[in-house]
């Protein structure tokens, strides 16, 4: 790697890009971006095209965003939508060393588990993240769970689909939404956080995927009608 390193962000919607209006949060075209140019933490004024300040490791993160249209509450995303954010990947693989998913939070977890089934072969970072209050807000966690996962995207070769937020990075399906008001808003039970940023990024390296020497592929989802069914001991076998 160069230090600086190419990630693309996919904005797919969500909290974290929104703005304050009279009638409450709402997606606007181009907006997250342009907060983010008039931003020094992740922007520096220096560079024409959207590049972080060199990090404590001197490394820059150079990055692009792809909105999406419309701008989606995740409570409206379908399959289709998740295979959409999958097969973009796939299209500019080669152009980028990583890349991030903005997501709204009520599905975040769902959505980063389908992309972690559907990326077959990965060897670059996915990570996904939002927030539970937006940018635009004085007091959020949107900075600091973006910041988090450009560091870890820009810098750390973790080659699977995580979750990002609140300083812990979660193995994409292992983890789950366990409180709609709390910026600890996801956790992954038994399973430990692959990466936890502190004062140090420290990296779980040895609970990390190796990456894989194949071409990537997208194993779409197409098969909608599936359903759970939880085992229970004394469970009878007619039901
Ligand atoms: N309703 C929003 C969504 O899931 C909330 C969020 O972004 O956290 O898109």
């Amino acid at each position: 790697m160069s230090d600086v390193s190419k990630v693309m962000i996919l904005y797919t919607g969500g909290t974290i890009g929104m703005k304050i209006t009279p009638r409450g949060y709402a997606p606007a075209k181009g907006y997250l971006q342009k907060q983010l140019r008039s931003m020094p933490q992740f922007h520096d004024p220096s560079q024409p095209e959207l590049t972080t300040p060199p990090s404590r490791l001197g490394r820059r993160v150079c990055y692009q965003i792809k909105e999406y249209e419309p701008l989606l509450d995740s409570s409206n995303m379908e399959y289709s939508d998740w295979v959409e954010i999958a097969e973009d990947i796939e299209r500019h693989y080669d152009d980028y060393d990583a890349f991030i998913v903005l997501h709204g939070t009520d599905t975040m977890a769902y959505g980063t588990s389908a992309l972690s089934f559907m990326l077959v072969n990965l060897a670059k970072p996915v990570i996904v993240t939002g927030s539970q209050l937006p940018l635009s807000e004085i007091r959020n966690d949107a900075v600091e769970n973006l910041l988090g996962a450009l560091a870890l995207a820009g810098q750390y070769n973790i080659p699977e689909v995580g979750l990002y937020f609140r300083s812990q990075l979660f193995r994409g399906n292992r983890v789950r939404k366990v409180d709609a008001s709390a910026f600890d808003a996801f956790a992954s039970g038994d399973f430990p956080p692959l990466a936890r940023v502190g004062v140090d990024v420290s990296v779980q390296w040895s609970l990390v995927r190796t990456a894989s020497q194949n071409r990537l592929r997208v194993a779409s989802i197409t098969e909608k009608n599936v359903a759970t069914l939880r085992i229970f001991p004394g469970m009878p076998a007619a039901l």
